[in-house]
This record gives C-alpha cells, sequence and structure tokens, in this order.
C-alpha cells in the first residue's frame, strides 16, 4: 500500500484556500466531523475538490448524477447542493454503517430529498440503475481496483455529453511503480489507459498536492 505523505506547506496552502476562497458551510463541516466520530477514514475529496464537483454539476445543467463510494456523504452534500431542486443523486456504498452517517448527513444539508443511496457491492447496484433516464454526471470514488469496471457502467447509465470525474488517478506517483500498491494502481492505470484509449471517451487528468497528499483526478466526457 502507497503512504499518501502531505508536505505541511500544501495543507497549510489548501486551509487558506478553503478559508478564503472555498467556505465551505456548517452541512460540510458537519459531515467532516460526523466522519470523525464515526472513525471513518480522512478518504474524502478536499474541500476545494468537493466545490469543484459541484460547480461541475452546474455547469454541466446536470439533473442526474451518480456517485460510487459515499462514505460520510460529503461529496454527495457538495454534489447534491449543485442540482436543482428536482434533481437526483444516486450514490452507491457497500457499507451499511456508512450509509448510515451519510443519510444523515445529506438529510441535515437540507439535500436528502435529492439523493437515494443503494447499498451493496457497487457491482451488484448498479445493474438495477440500467433502463432508466441516463445520469448526465458521475463521480466514481470507490475500491480503485473497480475503476474501468465504472467507466465502464458510467458510460452503460450516461448518454453522450455525460461528464465523468475519477477521483485518486496519480496515487502517490503509484501509477508509474505499480508495484508499491499492487491492491490499488494497477486498477487505476487500467482506468486511465482505457480513459485514453476507449472511443467512447474524451479525457483528461490533473495532478494535485494538498490535505490528501499527492493525488489528483481525471475528468471525461462520453462522446
Ligand atoms: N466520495 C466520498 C467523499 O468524497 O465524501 C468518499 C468515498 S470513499 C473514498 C470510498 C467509499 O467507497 C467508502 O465508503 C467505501 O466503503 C466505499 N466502497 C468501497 N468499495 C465499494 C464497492 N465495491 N461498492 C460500493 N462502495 C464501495
Amino acid at each position: 500500500m502507497v503512504e499518501h505523505v502531505t508536505e505541511p506547506g500544501w495543507a497549510e496552502v489548501e486551509r487558506y484556500l478553503t478559508d478564503v476562497v472555498v467556505r465551505p458551510d456548517a452541512a460540510h463541516q458537519r459531515a467532516l466531523a460526523s466522519a470523525v466520530e464515526a472513525g471513518m477514514p480522512p478518504i474524502e475529496v478536499a474541500p476545494n475538490a468537493g466545490k469543484l464537483l459541484r460547480m461541475l454539476v452546474q455547469l454541466s445543467g446536470a439533473k442526474r448524477v451518480l456517485e460510487i463510494g459515499t462514505l460520510a456523504g460529503f461529496s454527495s452534500i457538495w454534489m447534491a447542493q449543485g442540482l436543482p431542486d428536482d434533481g437526483t443523486l444516486v450514490t452507491c456504498e457497500f457499507l451499511q454503517q456508512h450509509a448510515d452517517v451519510a443519510r444523515a448527513n445529506v438529510d441535515a444539508a437540507g439535500v436528502g430529498h435529492k439523493v437515494e443511496i443503494r447499498i451493496g457491492a457497487a457491482l451488484d447496484t448498479l445493474p438495477m440503475l440500467a433502463g432508466h433516464e441516463p445520469f448526465d454526471f458521475v463521480f466514481i470514488d470507490a475500491d480503485k481496483q473497480n475503476d474501468a469496471n465504472y467507466l465502464e457502467w458510467a458510460i452503460r447509465l450516461g448518454r453522450a455529453g455525460t461528464v465523468i470525474v475519477m477521483d485518486n488517478v496519480i496515487w502517490d506517483g503509484a501509477i508509474l511503480e505499480p508495484e508499491r500498491d499492487r491492491l490499488n494502481a494497477p486498477g487505476i492505470v487500467q482506468a486511465l489507459e482505457m480513459l485514453g484509449n476507449d472511443p467512447r471517451l474524451d479525457a483528461t487528468a490533473i495532478q494535485t498536492v494538498g490535505s490528501k497528499g499527492w493525488d489528483g483526478f481525471a475528468v471525461a466526457r462520453v462522446r
């Protein structure tokens, strides 16, 4: 497993940007605190990334969002806030305990009416979402071994123009040395290669530093 190392300066700059520019609200703070109280690992997106997700949902005009990997609902709150009042966010979570905490958090944030949580392994719950209106926006942030499978589902459940964001695509640089984390890195590399090669996708990938160490995200558009 790789260690996600954060330089003190990266975290300080992120705190400054969060306070001055991002300005999380009480619901975001509550979700973060509840995750700590529940003993969850601190693997939610950073606040600046959460706000970027909200802005991308708004800028793309999405009405239906799919999230894979809920945790305490931190990113769910940001994205649901970017949806119109009659919009829908379906979020897939493996663990009942995480789903329970997330449900309380999205309800307390006043966006619970837009959020549906599907509990179970996403590869089991995603097929149940077929045959409905397509998703306009998909955020992939669960078990990295399945990133390429989740991209496939995002395409299947989306439409031409669907925006896909995939988190954690740099993994402390282990994408160039997958032997450093045989559990996660090969799945990320497979997904990156799919993002570059699959004729159904047009994509870019951005590396970042901050409170979550050296990492990054990919943004794709279904052709
Ligand atoms: N998106 C969240 C946020 O930023 O607030 C963080 C999600 S966290 C990185 C990953 C979550 O995916 C965990 O809650 C974990 O239990 C869940 N997960 C792991 N494997 C999964 C699977 N096969 N199906 C569904 N969820 C899974």
